[in-house]
């Protein structure tokens, strides 16, 4: 039945509840697909065989009243999960088994669904391009020479190709949401407080967020209904009363106002990102919403803030790692000599450059010039967004710069890699909720997102707002399977005799 792996996440749950298949077909497909797909460098540990067993449990059993009955799922290796490796794309954790189990991967598992493996990702979530992982780059199903975005690009690339029905991932500075972009997915940063942080393994914590990376609008709501939760485990969960996402989702957005920052309009920003965004203003007006302009002034500091605060934050966080709490250790000839080998070698270069900014800007003497100085300019981003949204509902803007780059392209030049980050990270910044949607393709038939921004809390408004424009954008993904085919007639070249290797 491979026809299953077409389907959206919300309609396999309604041919789940309806009887029409059973989860361990559905499970079955999808670690077919899997193990055809080895090339993608998707997983980083598969859970195959456990799966298939928890599907057939869930059939002898089934309870149709969960809101993921029997659906296998893969997520990003930055969650935590009981007795199943996590390694955050790090060597430093290549051998770390959690005995404790993520809040919101929890909630998955309480809502019925199946743990299929773990997605590889950028080291410590560190990265755009998942091309920092210790366990080596993913390739995107779009195009094999392309990046799939990071740091979520394993699941991103999982959930393009199909080898799972939605996922997770987290964005600290738009890991969800840049990967989406590059792959023709929606992808979903909830506000800071609704997803539990507990057992996501910390790279900045006043950022990360977790949040749906899905195949349409619909199922990032529901996903949200299903990862959205208070927890007291987690100190900044905030206790607010959620909505039904999913059951509320509506496109009627009549009469709402949407924001067009000026600001986003930012120099050598190719054609096409720019004609995207006007039609992306056309769709809205279509609905009957109301376009109007607005200013965030203080957009042209967001990276230099977020590229101070990040880091800040993961350096003192990653000072856990010393070989003695978690994972890889190596042999010292004294505590400290351990120490500095465990890290050294444990570590790869971009997590230390952001360990050595980190410590730079939180050492005496720059603490005030740096870390305070950019946490001020971080509240007047707050403020600008908090003053936009007296006018507006919501803010419209490209998701990325640019359509996903090359593999190796940005490798060398950090500091362009960053760039990538411009319209993603200032969202982080606030704590607001944003979404990026498919919109159109470049002239390479890559995929390109729109970004609605949220008010606080609203992530019902931009669902919807993102439903309506979904609906005219009518996108269609254009990956094909050029990997499957490739394994099937090796697979019979083999038969013959010939060896070839991929
Ligand atoms: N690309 C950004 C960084 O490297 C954001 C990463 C993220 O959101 N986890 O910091």
């Amino acid at each position: 039945m491979s026809n299953l792996i077409d389907l959206t996440l919300s309609e396999l749950v309604a041919k789940i509840k309806s009887k029409e298949v059973l989860s361990t077909e559905v499970t079955k497909a999808y670690i077919e697909r899997s193990k055809l797909s080895k090339k993608l460098n998707t997983y980083v540990e598969e859970t195959f065989e456990k799966a298939l067993e928890n599907s057939k449990k869930f059939d002898s059993k089934p309870d149709f009243n969960k809101k993921l009955p029997g659906i296998p799922f893969a997520v990003k290796d930055l969650f935590c999960t009981k007795n199943v490796k996590t390694t955050a794309g790090s060597k430093i954790l290549e051998n770390f088994t959690p005995t404790y189990e993520s809040t919101v991967t929890k909630n998955l598992w309480d809502a019925g669904a199946i743990l299929l493996g773990k997605l590889n990702c950028d080291e410590f979530a560190m990265g755009s391009s998942n091309e920092t992982s210790y366990f080596g780059n993913v390739i995107s199903p779009i195009d094999d020479n392309l990046v799939p975005g990071g740091s979520s690009g394993g699941s991103a690339s999982a959930l393009a190709a199909r080898l799972t029905p939605a996922t997770i991932g987290t964005d600290t500075g738009g890991s969800i949401r840049q990967p989406a972009s590059f792959t023709g997915t929606v992808g979903l940063k909830p506000t800071y407080g609704s997803c539990s942080r507990y057992g996501i393994v910390a790279f900045a914590s006043s950022l990360d967020q977790a949040g749906p990376m899905t195949r349409d609008v619909s199922d990032s709501a529901l996903l949200l209904d299903v990862i959205s939760s208070f927890d007291p485990k987690d100190s900044t969960s905030i206790d607010f009363k959620r909505p039904n996402y999913f059951a509320d989702l509506n496109n009627n957005i009549k009469g709402k106002k949407i924001g067009i920052p000026k600001e986003y309009r930012v120099e050598g920003m190719p054609d096409e990102i720019d004609k995207l965004w006007e039609k992306g203003k056309e769709y809205l007006k279509d609905c009957g919403a109301e376009i109007i302009d607005i200013s965030l002034p203080h957009t042209n500091y967001a990276l230099p803030t977020y590229y101070i605060v990040a880091p800040a934050e993961a350096s003192s966080n990653l000072a856990r790692y010393d070989g003695v709490k978690y994972g890889f250790r190596a042999e010292g000839t004294n505590l400290i000599d351990m120490y500095e080998k465990t890290r050294s070698q444990g570590f790869g270069d971009e997590v230390k450059r952001r360990i050595m900014i980190g410590t730079y800007v939180l050492s005496s003497g720059y603490y005030d010039a740096y870390y305070l100085k950019a946490q001020k300019v971080r509240k007047l981003i707050k403020n600008d967004f908090d003053k936009a949204f007296h006018k507006v509902d919501a803010i419209l803007t490209p998701s990325t710069p640019s359509s996903a780059f090359k593999i190796g392209e940005k490798t060398e030049d950090p500091v362009s890699m960053y760039l990538n980050d411009i319209f993603t990270v200032p969202v982080n910044l606030a704590g607001l909720p944003g979404i990026s949607i498919p919109a159109g393709q470049d002239k390479n038939n890559y995929p390109l997102g729109l970004q609605i921004i949220g008010k606080p809390f609203d992530e019902q408004g931009i669902l919807n707002i993102a439903r309506s424009m979904e609906e005219k954008i009518n996108f269609k993904n254009n990956i094909n399977d050029w990997w499957i085919k490739w394994v099937t007639i090796n697979t019979w070249l083999k038969k013959m005799g010939i060896s070839m290797k991929l």
